[in-house]
């Protein structure tokens, strides 16, 4: 069929409208699906808080409650925030929060400088890598009794990685869904290294500060992830407990923008996006 010029232009009019039409219906379905990235909210922020220390009981955990969010602990067995407040524990575990594996006894890597306060028994070098996974498996028993679950994340004592000379990550690949490190970075869904998740290191910040960070996951639509020790005090690394409830209060305004939960339900989250199996299929493939 052959077609007259005035044809041929009525046709491209058309295509041209239904393309008008279409388009930026394209573009908003592209924008929506990139701001619903994470539980349809633009960004991810997972509150972890290590150490077990007794500011995350007395003050911490409190505040989190008050506003409905559930934070990622990483207790180590020894420490006596967590040794003599077990009851403590059970009850924030009752209460939706995650207690993450941080080893029994926090070994970490002796011999940098700063690092003079590691003591040689638990000094990662002399460590086998047997005792470390024996180290770990009976952290999770521990916490198991605590809390009843099997699945939790661990978060690597200073960031280490090595016991003696050999990476433990295969060996906690084996063991859980996902680990956090201490790299200040922020990842995208696809992007996000489940073994070497990205942390920002709180210690002295402004509340307006740790609020910039969580503007610039929501713009870029990734996972931030707060990594602090002491609230108020009680740790050398450490925010006022004012500049945290600045942050908590940030957090609960935008909350149908920010996706706040334990680490341990983010990874389960970046799992089923990207194969379907969430944590159906235990780590390890075990
Ligand atoms: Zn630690």
């Amino acid at each position: 069929m052959k077609l007259s010029f005035r044809d041929r232009s009525f046709r491209a009019a058309t295509w041209c409208r239904a393309l008008l039409v279409v388009l930026p219906a394209v573009f908003v379905r592209a924008e929506g699906q990139e701001k619903a990235a994470w539980h349809g909210r633009k960004c991810a922020v997972a509150l972890t808080y290590d150490d077990g220390l007794n500011v995350h009981l007395d003050s911490v955990i409190p505040a989190l409650d008050s506003l409905g969010f559930k934070g990622t602990f990483y207790l180590s067995g020894f420490f006596p925030g967590f040794s003599r407040r077990v009851k403590d524990w059970i009850s924030v575990a009752k209460e939706g929060h995650e207690l993450g594996n941080h080893t029994l006894f926090h070994p970490c890597e002796g011999r940098s400088p700063g690092r003079e306060w590691v003591k040689p028994d638990y000094d990662l070098n002399v460590y086998t890598m047997r005792r470390m996974v024996d180290e770990i498996q009976m952290a999770n028993t521990l916490l198991e009794a605590v809390d009843g679950k099997t699945v939790r994340t661990f978060a690597y004592p200073c960031g280490d990685r090595l016991a003696g000379d050999s990476s433990y990550v295969d060996r906690v690949r084996e063991l859980f869904p996902g680990a956090r490190g201490v790299e200040g970075k922020m990842e995208g869904l696809k992007e996000v290294d489940l073994y070497n998740v990205g942390a920002y290191m709180v210690s002295g910040q402004s509340g307006e500060r740790l609020i910039g960070l969580v503007k610039e996951a929501m713009a870029k639509n990734v996972l931030l992830v707060f990594l602090f020790h002491g609230v108020g005090g009680e740790h050398s690394l450490n925010v006022s407990s004012c500049d945290h409830r600045k942050l908590l209060g940030f957090l609960k305004a935008n909350e149908e923008e920010i996706w706040v939960a334990p680490l341990v339900d983010i990874v389960r989250f970046v799992r089923e996006e990207r194969n379907g199996h969430g944590l159906q299929e235990p780590p390890g493939g075990k």
